[in-house]
């Protein structure tokens, strides 16, 4: 990691000093951290006020254990996180991971990102994250219903639509929110649906809010290329992952004219030169719940690459959707070699902070996730607004909030790093324009 300015480095330091051995929360905060030199020295009430101190430290952090029984009736114990980090905006807003690599210092990056990805959408949410390191992968739809209700039975007592509002995240869908809003409500004794969102449409869920992750991230990228007198048309693509975020923003993108060559899961990648079967890799990954490789053998054309990394595959534009730190310094270099032009994070921090520096020096345009990832919490915002309202708008109408949505924090990203002296550096932009918003909000509402 490169070295800060000396006010942000100490800053930096106590961070340190006081999150031993959580590398992604290290690496979340530098990042921010590295793009406000500007900031402190246009803004010392922030440091009068240890704006930067406080915003670090989350509000609160649950931990608790989650017993539950599997189908052989072995008792299996998990742990369940809830970090609060921060409510000066709204109510903690931030999904729910399941996956085993969860563990306090994923939660904490998480939940950071969380802050500021929330702040720029424009709309009332404050920042939080959860999870646990269950694993659901191989538990049958039983399995996965017990351990949900387990979890709830703790984390109820720490949540509410005025408090703090989860939703899904990698490894929490529909199906786990469904399971999860049932115990609350059986619980509490109260149909709140405003507790959780990413609920389904026939009892309080949001349209488009499945879609809007994927969705928001192209938007973003259409509005980058719309800044250069570019479009998606016929552009080459490249999306990693093939979960819910790469599965929509591959339908958005082939809506625009543009062809997705490749996508991948964790054991490795295809390539489909005649642009992937968006129906089939959705029977394959949402109905059947297969291996990438089952799309690779059901379709003529299409090669299975096991291992191996999906940046080798040439394109114009590359969309990260699988997880953290998935794409290299190396990847970096391979797909700017390769002519590629923009980079739109779909997952959270997937470029490492190598990779990110790459792009930066050559100019690619590199849209950082709490930009181009937030139309998913945005549209969770969105399902809480029909909620509150007991109303529920149609998918034209809310596809249309978000699209203005992602533009406005298109051309916020773009005001903001011009005021601040960093032309066309959406980075930058994303992490001053987040943090000044959060910072306000913090000295207005006092110690
Ligand atoms: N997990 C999503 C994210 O990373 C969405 C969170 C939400 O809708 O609250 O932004």
């Amino acid at each position: 990691m490169s070295v800060l300015d000396e006010k942000l480095q100490n800053e930096f330091d106590k961070v340190l000093r006081r999150n031993p051995g959580e590398g992604e929360f290290h690496q979340a905060v530098h990042e921010v951290l590295d793009s406000l030199g500007p900031v402190v020295a246009k803004h010392p009430e922030y440091a009068e006020a240890a704006i930067i101190s406080r915003l670090c430290e989350p509000e609160r952090q649950i931990i608790f254990r989650v017993p539950w029984v599997d189908d052989s009736g072995q008792v299996q114990i998990n742990r369940g996180f809830r970090v609060e980090f921060n409510s000066a905006l709204g109510p903690y807003k931030g999904g729910l991971r399941f996956h085993p690599t969860v563990y306090l210092g994923i939660v904490k990056f998480l939940g950071f990102e969380q802050i500021f990805k929330n702040a720029l959408t424009g709309l009332p949410i404050g920042g939080g994250k959860g999870g646990s390191d269950f694993d659901p992968k191989g538990r049958s739809n039983a399995e996965v219903m017990r351990f949900c209700q387990s979890f709830m039975t703790e984390l109820y007592r720490h949540i509410g639509e005025h408090t703090d509002v989860p939703a899904g995240d990698i490894g929490v869908g529909g199906r786990e929110i469904g399971y999860l809003f049932g115990q609350y409500k059986r619980i509490t004794n109260r149909y709140e649906s405003g507790v959780l969102t990413g609920k389904g449409l026939t009892w309080g869920g949001s349209q488009v809010r499945t879609e809007a992750t994927g969705y928001g991230a192209v938007f973003f990228v259409d509005e980058i290329l719309r800044s250069r007198g570019d479009s998606l048309d016929g552009k080459r693509v490249v999306v990693s992952g093939s979960g819910n975020v790469a599965v929509y923003a591959i339908e958005k993108l082939q809506q625009l004219g543009a062809i997705v060559v490749a996508c991948s899961d964790s054991g490795g990648y295809v390539v489909d030169d005649a642009g992937i079967d968006l129906a089939l890799l959705k029977d394959v990954k949402e109905t059947r719940r297969e291996r990438i490789s089952t799309y690779a053998a059901e379709r003529d054309g299409a090669t299975y690459v096991e291992r191996g990394s999906v940046w080798d595959v040439p394109c114009a534009i590359a969309i990260p959707a699988a997880t953290q730190n998935e794409l290299h310094g190396a990847d970096a270099k391979t797909l700017i070699a390769n002519g590629c032009q923009v980079v739109a994070e779909g997952a959270n921090m997937p470029c490492t902070p190598e990779a990110v520096r790459a792009f930066t020096e050559v100019g690619v345009a590199f849209a950082p996730g709490k930009a181009a990832n937030a139309g998913g919490v945005a549209t969770s915002a969105l399902e809480m607004q029909q909620n509150a309202s007991r109303d529920s708008w149609s998918f034209a109408h809310t596809e249309e909030r978000l699209a203005e949505i992602m533009r406005n924090i298109h051309d916020r990203c773009l005001t903001t790093a011009d005021e601040y002296g960093k032309p066309g550096n959406y980075l930058a932009g994303a992490n001053i324009a987040g943090f000044t918003q959060v910072a306000d909000g913090m000295l207005a509402l006092g110690v």
